[in-house]
C-alpha cells in the first residue's frame, strides 16, 4: 500500500434507524456518551495529523457501530484529517441519513479537502426507499464526493436491491455483503442474482485464511478501548490512550483463522485487493483499470509452503471473475512459454484476453488476433550447446515456425547458476556479448530471450494495441522480472 491505513471505531452506539437485526437500532446516546465520543474522535483526529508523517499514516476510515455522520464533530474531524498534507484519503461508513448540504458546508468550513473524502454508504431497505437512497448518492456524487453503496445480501431483498442498482448512477459501485449468521448457503439463483448486482460478490463467499503478514500496514483504533490489527483480531494494547501515546508502529497481532468480513479481508495487502480497489481497498471504491497484467507463478498461483504445490485460491478466482464481469481485459505476464502457461492456468484461461509469454519474447492477444515474437539467432543456440558438458546443463529451445524465441538452460535445484559461470557464457557467445540477447536467472534455470523483450515492453505493446496508456493499467508480480512492469503500470 502507499501508506498505513487506520480504521477507527469510537464509543458511539446510537443510531437514528431501527433496523430489526441491529443492536444499536434507534438507540439515542446519552449526553455524556456523545460528549465522550466527540472528545475521543477529535483527539484521535488531532493525533493522526500529528503522527501521520512519523508513522506513515495515509488514510483513515471511521467504521462506527451506530451512525456517526449525523454528528457535526465527525465532519469536523474528517475535515481536519483531510486537510493534512500527508493524508491521501479519509472517510466513514454511513447510512447517508445526514443532510448533505449541511454536512458538506461544515466539512468545507473546517478546511476539508473534498477530493480526499470517501463514503461507504449502506442501504437499509426497511428504513428508506431505493429512490431516496439513490437520490442522496447522486447528490453527493454531484458534489464531487467519491462513494460506494451497498447492502446486506438478504435473499428476500433481491427485488429492491435490483431496483437500487437501477437507480444508482453507473459509476457508483454497489456492493452486496454476505449475510452473517445465515444457516443455509445461498442457492445458485440467489448467488447469480447478487453477482449480477455486485460483480465482486464471489469474494464475499470465498474463504480467506488469516495471514497477519498481509496486515503490516493497518491498525484498528477503538476510541477508549485500545488497539487491534483489524476489527476481528484481538486487542493487543488496552491502554485507553494507546494510539495517542504510540511512538512507533506496533507489530501486527492476529490469532484468527479466517478473515471473514470485508473490513478484515478487504484491508489486507493481497495483490488482488490493490488491483480491484487501489491503494486503500477498505474504502471499497473500485479502481477499474484499463487492463490488468498478472504474473503466474507466485502471484496467480500461490505456494502453500516451501516445497509444496502451487494453487489458485478462491479469492484470486473471485477477483478475476469480478474483473472479467467488469469487462476489464486480463493478460498473463509470465516467463513461461505459452503451452506451459496454458497447462498451468487451464481453469482461468477463458477469463483472459491474451498474454506476455516467455519473459516478453512472445506476445499473444488472442481476442484481437495479434501475435508477435522476438527471435534469437540460430547461432546463439549452437554456441550455448557447446557448453553443455563443461557447465552441466540441459538445454531447451522454444520455437515458432522453426525460429527460436527462447532458450532455457536447466540445472537441478541444488546446483543454481553462479555469477562467474553466467559471465563465462556471456563472453563466449558473440550474440550475448554484443548485447543482442537478454539473459536472466530463474530458480536453477538460465533464460535467454532477445534483448529488449521483457514484461514491461510487452505491456507497452499491448497498450499501443489497445490505445491506452500504461498508467491506466494495473499489474501484479513477485519477482525481479516483474519490477519494471510494476513501475510502469499505474499505482
Ligand atoms: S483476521 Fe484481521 S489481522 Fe488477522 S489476518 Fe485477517 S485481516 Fe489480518
Amino acid at each position: 500500500m502507499a501508506g498505513r491505513m487506520i480504521l477507527y471505531r469510537g464509543s458511539l452506539k446510537s443510531c437514528n434507524y431501527h433496523c430489526s437485526y441491529c443492536p444499536f437500532s434507534k438507540r439515542r446516546g446519552t449526553e455524556r456518551e456523545l460528549k465522550q465520543d466527540r472528545e475521543r474522535w477529535l483527539s484521535f483526529a488531532e493525533d493522526v495529523v500529528r503522527k501521520a508523517d512519523r508513522l506513515g499514516i495515509r488514510a483513515v476510515m471511521a467504521a462506527p457501530y451506530g451512525e456517526a455522520l449525523l454528528h457535526p464533530w465527525y465532519w469536523e474531524g474528517l475535515a481536519r484529517i483531510s486537510a493534512c498534507g500527508k493524508m491521501d484519503a479519509v472517510g466513514a461508513q454511513t447510512n447517508l441519513s445526514f443532510s448533505a448540504p449541511e454536512a458538506l458546508q461544515r466539512f468545507d468550513a473546517c478546511g476539508g479537502d473534498r477530493r480526499k473524502l470517501r463514503l461507504w454508504a449502506t442501504f437499509h431497505p426497511e428504513m428508506v426507499t431505493a429512490e431516496a437512497f439513490a437520490g442522496q448518492c447522486k447528490r453527493l456524487l454531484e458534489e464531487g464526493i467519491l462513494l460506494c453503496a451497498g447492502a446486506v445480501g438478504v435473499p428476500e431483498h433481491i427485488g429492491i436491491l435490483r431496483e437500487l442498482r437501477k437507480q444508482l448512477p453507473e459509476e457508483i459501485y454497489m456492493w452486496i455483503n454476505r449475510m452473517d449468521g445465515r444457516k443455509l448457503p445461498y442457492t445458485r439463483e440467489e448467488k447469480n442474482a447478487f453477482l449480477e448486482i455486485d460483480p465482486y460478490f464471489l469474494r464475499e463467499l470465498a474463504p480467506v485464511l488469516a495471514d497477519a503478514d498481509q496486515c503490516k500496514d493497518r491498525l484498528f483504533v477503538e476510541g477508549g478501548r485500545g488497539l487491534r490489527t483489524c476489527n476481528l483480531s484481538e486487542v493487543f494494547d488496552r491502554e485507553p490512550e494507546a494510539f495517542g501515546k504510540m511512538e512507533h508502529v506496533p507489530k501486527q497481532h492476529c490469532s484468527r483463522k479466517r478473515c471473514s468480513c470485508y473490513l478484515a479481508y478487504g484491508g489486507r495487502d493481497d495483490f488482488m485487493n490493490r488491483i480491484l480497489f487501489g491503494e486503500y481497498p477498505l474504502f471499497r471504491i473500485p479502481r477499474r483499470p484499463g487492463a490488468v497484467f498478472l504474473d503466474i507463478e507466485g502471484t496467480l498461483l500461490q505456494k502453500r509452503g516451501p516445497g509444496k504445490e502451487t494453487f489458485l485460491s478462491e479469492m484470486v478466482l473471485a477477483g478475476l471473475t469480478a474483473l472479467s464481469l467488469e469487462s476489464i481485459p486480463l493478460f498473463f505476464a509470465t516467463t513461461l512459454p505459452y503451452p506451459d502457461a496454458r497447462r498451468r492456468c487451464r481453469e482461468i484461461w477463458h477469463l483472459f484476453s491474451g498474454g506476455i509469454f516467455a519473459g516478453g519474447a512472445h506476445l499473444f492477444f488472442w481476442k484481437e488476433h495479434r501475435e508477435l515474437f522476438s527471435y534469437l539467432e540460430e547461432d546463439c543456440a549452437a554456441e550455448l550447446a557447446r557448453w553443455k558438458e563443461t557447465l552441466c546443463f540441459r538445454m531447451l529451445t522454444y520455437r515458432n515456425r522453426g525460429r527460436i524465441y527462447k532458450i532455457t538452460l536447466c540445472r537441478t535445484a541444488h546446483r543454481p547458476w553462479r555469477g562467474e559461470e553466467v559471465q563465462r557464457l556471456a563472453a563466449a557467445v558473440p550474440e550475448i556479448s554484443a548485447g543482442g540477447v537478454r539473459c536472466f536467472a530463474e530458480g536453477s534455470c538460465l533464460q535467454f530471450v532477445a534483448a529488449g523483450a521483457d514484461k514491461a515492453e510487452g505491456v507497452r505493446t499491448f497498450c499501443r494495441w489497445m490505445g491506452i496508456s500504461p498508467e491506466e493499467t494495473a499489474a501484479a508480480g513477485d519477482s525481479a522480472e516483474d519490477e519494471e512492469m510494476l513501475r510502469l503500470c499505474g499505482r
